[in-house]
C-alpha cells in the first residue's frame, strides 16, 4: 500500500500534458542572464566583470558565508553587462550577461571526482564550490543540508513531484534513473548512513520500475512508493510518509533525524562528480493549454524563459496567467524576460486560471479548509487574524508553521484566498518573534 500523512487532498494532477514527451535540448541562445540570487542565504559578490571571457562551469559571483552557494556559467563567451534584470521573484536581481560563443568551451577545473577517494568534507566542499542548491525550487545550500547539527539516520530523495502540470521529475526518472541513485550514494556518503530512501507518486510508476532496474540500484536503496496526494512532496509529510516520524513545529528535517534532497538536486550531485560541472543544464516543464507544443527541455541556466516558449511552438492562445512553477505554489509572473535558474523547473501557462477568488463571500464554516490543512492548523482563523492585524492570535495557531502549499484556498467552497491572507501576517509574526529572541539575548 501506498505511504502517505494526514490530511492533504487529491488535485487534478495535469501531468499527462508532458509526462511522456521525452526531454530535448534546446537550440543555442544568444545571451544568457545569470542572476545572483539563485539560493537561500548570504548575497554574492560577482568574481568576473565585463569584457571577461568566461568558460562553461566557471564561477561567476560567490560569497566567503556558509549558507551561500557561488553561481556558474552555462555557456562559454564574453561577459556583455552585470547590471539588474528581471528575476523570477518578480523584483530585479543583479545578474551577470555572457554572449553566447557556441562554442561552450568547458572551465578547465571541471573534472571528474571519486566521492570513495575523497574525505567527507573533500565532498561537502565539492559540492559547495559547485553552488548546488534545493534545485526542486527550496534553493537551500546542499552542503549545508549535508552537514546538520543533529545525528541524522535517514537520507530521503524527494521524487514526489505533487505539484500540478510539472513532470521534469518524472522524466529524470525515466532518463537519468542511475544519477539519481548515484546522487543519493554520494549524500549517504557524506552523511555517513547506509540506506537511502526514494519516495516517489505512485503516477509514476513507470519512474519505480526504471529505478529499480538500475544499475546502481541495490539492496541499500528503499523505494517508497506515495500515495498521489497534494502536498505530498512538502518535506515534513514526507518524511511521515517515508519514516512515520513526525516533526516538530518549529523543527527542521534534522530534528527528526533526516535530510530531503530532491530528485533534481541528486542529478546535480551526480553530474558534478561524474563529469566536474556545476548545475548548469537542467530539466524545465514548458506547459499549460496556452503552449502549443507543451515539453520538457535541458535548459542550460540563464536561458530567458521566452527562449523555451518559443521552442515549445510559442503560445496557442493568450494566457491570463504565467507561472514560474506549478499552480499551487508558483510565483505568477508579469513577463517571460526572466531567465531560467538552478531553481526553475517549470513554467506554466494558462489561457483561464481555473479559480477566482472572491474575498467578500462568507465563510460557510465547512471546516474543509481545517480538515485538509496538511501541518494542521486552522487557515481560516489565520487568514481572520491577518485581516484584524491580529499578530499574537495568529502566532499563537502557530501561523509560521504554514508551509503555504496553497491547498486551503484550492478547496475553500466559498472561494476565499486564504493562503494570501495568511502570507500578508507571517512576517509581521517572524519579526516580533525575531525581536523577543533579541531582546532575550538569544
Ligand atoms: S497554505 Fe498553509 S494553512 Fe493553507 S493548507 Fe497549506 S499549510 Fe495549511
Ligand atoms: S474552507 Fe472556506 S468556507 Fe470552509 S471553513 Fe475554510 S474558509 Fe470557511
Amino acid at each position: 500500500m501506498a505511504a502517505t500523512f494526514k490530511g492533504g487532498y487529491h488535485v487534478h494532477d495535469h501531468k499527462s500534458l508532458t509526462n511522456t514527451r521525452p526531454t530535448e535540448a534546446l537550440p543555442d541562445c544568444d545571451l544568457h542572464i545569470f542572476p545572483l540570487r539563485q539560493h537561500i542565504g548570504a548575497p554574492l559578490t560577482p568574481c568576473v566583470a565585463v569584457g571577461d571571457y568566461v568558460y562553461v562551469g566557471q564561477k561567476l559571483a560567490d560569497s566567503d558565508q556558509f549558507v551561500s552557494a557561488p553561481v556558474h556559467s552555462s555557456v562559454s563567451g564574453t561577459v556583455t553587462a552585470i547590471k539588474e534584470h528581471i528575476h523570477d521573484s518578480g523584483t530585479m536581481v543583479e545578474a551577470v550577461f555572457v554572449e553566447n560563443d557556441k562554442k561552450y568551451e568547458i572551465y578547465k577545473e571541471c573534472v571528474p571526482h571519486d566521492y570513495r577517494n575523497m574525505s567527507r568534507e573533500q565532498v561537502l566542499t565539492l559540492i559547495r564550490d559547485a553552488g548546488i542548491v534545493g534545485m526542486g525550487g527550496a534553493g537551500f545550500p546542499t552542503h549545508v543540508k549535508l552537514q546538520p547539527k543533529t545525528k541524522v539516520d535517514h537520507i530521503i530523495i524527494n521524487g514526489a513531484e505533487c505539484e500540478p502540470y510539472i513532470t521534469s521529475d518524472h522524466r529524470y526518472m525515466l532518463e537519468e534513473a542511475d544519477s539519481i541513485i548515484y546522487g543519493l550514494k554520494v549524500c549517504m556518503y557524506a552523511l555517513g548512513i547506509n540506506d537511502g530512501h526514494i519516495g516517489i507518486e505512485t503516477n509514476k510508476r513507470d519512474g519505480i520500475q526504471n529505478l529499480k532496474k538500475s544499475k546502481e540500484f541495490n539492496e541499500h536503496i528503499h523505494i517508497i512508493p506515495l500515495k498521489k496526494k497534494y502536498p505530498q512532496g512538502a518535506e515534513k509529510q514526507l518524511i511521515k510518509a517515508v519514516t512515520g516520524r513526525h516533526v516538530p513545529a518549529g523543527k527542521l528535517p534534522a530534528d527528526a533525524g533526516c535530510v530531503v534532497v530532491n530528485v533534481a538536486t541528486a542529478v546535480a550531485i551526480s553530474n558534478l562528480f561524474k563529469t566536474g560541472l556545476p548545475p548548469v543544464i537542467k530539466n524545465v516543464t514548458v506547459t499549460g493549454d496556452a503552449i502549443k507544443n507543451p515539453s520538457n527541455f535541458k535548459a542550460r541556466t540563464g536561458t530567458p524563459v521566452k527562449f523555451l516558449i518559443e521552442a515549445a511552438g510559442g503560445f496557442a492562445a493568450e494566457p491570463e496567467k504565467v507561472i514560474s512553477g506549478g499552480p499551487m505554489m508558483g510565483i505568477t509572473q508579469y513577463t517571460v524576460d526572466y531567465p531560467v535558474t538552478k531553481t526553475t523547473s517549470s513554467v506554466l501557462a494558462i489561457v483561464k486560471a481555473q479559480k477566482t477568488y472572491d474575498e467578500a463571500a462568507p465563510c460557510i464554516r465547512c471546516g474543509r479548509c481545517v480538515g485538509h490543512c496538511p501541518m494542521h492548523l486552522m487557515p481560516y482563523k489565520l487568514a481572520e487574524c491577518s485581516k484584524k492585524d491580529d499578530i499574537d492570535t495568529a502566532r499563537r495557531y502557530n501561523v509560521l508553521e504554514c508551509i503555504e502549499c496553497g491547498l486551503c484556498s484550492y478547496i475553500c467552497p466559498a472561494n476565499k484566498n486564504l493562503l494570501q491572507f495568511i502570507r500578508m501576517i507571517k512576517p509581521d509574526v517572524m519579526k516580533k518573534v525575531r525581536e523577543e529572541a533579541q531582546n532575550n539575548g538569544k
